[in-house]
């Protein structure tokens, strides 16, 4: 808030509201940002995952956007689907209270995967802020292995369709908005790997949530080298020589906090 204050955002309109036994303030809040024209020289890599929706790097900042509770609507609606059909094996197929529970849990389900969309939406739509703001021009991504692997693995074929249908979706998405802004999209093709050392080019597999590389003592959050090695990638593929980066100056890693009212910005 503070921040968004900072940088000329201007309260609006404000309203106390009592809700579950405690006072809440709302500030409606107008905030004016700077849109810079897409340059295609700025380049954007992106990477999606599981754990967490998306995870960017621009060359020299990784940026890991929250899926948090994109991920808890997930997994609630596997929880709703596990019970849906739990309770239905004990009660006789076709039966009223079978049609009963049927309908009741298809709703709820229906319920969870709305919201499922619209968080996908903001999150689509918060990364098209950010690429505006920064006049990011081509936005490379990559289709991480581990979704794939997981839909092809899955025991469930019903889930191991679903998985691949909502991640070619939210892939649909974000192109489809990224190209009405102006922005190239380059989909990268599971050739890249979380593996490699970004500065040295060592294999190395983290043991933890740090990458530190035993030949070269580049250190990072496991979760960006994908995607700097895909910024990587990408660099040299367009100017046909090794791109070095700039390891001295350090990766800086900010994590992007979900506002619920609004939509994911880097405050935190
Ligand atoms: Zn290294």
């Amino acid at each position: 808030m503070e921040e968004l204050l900072r940088n000329g955002a201007e309260i609006r309109q404000a309203e106390i509201v009592f809700k579950a036994f405690e006072y809440r303030l709302i500030l409606l809040v107008k905030e004016t940002v700077e849109i810079n024209p897409p340059d295609r020289n700025k380049v954007v890599a992106l990477d999606l995952g599981e754990i967490h929706p998306f995870v960017s790097f621009d060359g020299k900042e990784v940026l890991i956007w929250n899926g948090r509770l994109l991920r808890s609507y997930k997994q609630l609606r596997l929880k709703l689907i596990a019970l849906k059909q739990k309770l239905l094996a004990k009660k006789q197929k076709g039966s009223r209270r079978w049609r009963k529970i049927k309908r009741s849990f298809e709703r709820q389900i229906a319920k969870v995967e709305r919201k499922i969309e619209d968080l996908e939406h903001k999150l689509t739509k918060a990364f098209v802020k950010y690429c505006k703001v920064k006049g990011i021009g081509t936005v490379v991504i990559g289709r991480v292995k581990g979704i794939r692997d997981r839909a092809k693995h899955n025991k469930n074929a019903n889930q191991k369709i679903h998985l691949m249908w909502r991640f070619n979706k939210l892939l649909q998405k974000l192109k489809y908005k990224l190209e009405g802004e102006g922005i190239v999209v380059v989909e990268e093709d599971e050739s890249y790997t979380t593996q490699l050392c970004p500065v040295c080019g060592n294999k190395h597999k983290p043991k933890d949530r740090n990458y530190i590389c035993p030949k070269c003592g580049f250190s990072y959050h496991r979760d960006g080298v994908g995607a700097i090695n895909l910024f990587k990638k990408f660099m040299e593929k367009v100017s046909g020589s090794l791109v070095k980066l700039p390891v001295d100056r350090g990766f800086h890693k900010k994590t992007l906090f979900r506002r619920y009212a609004a939509s994911w910005t880097d405050t935190p």
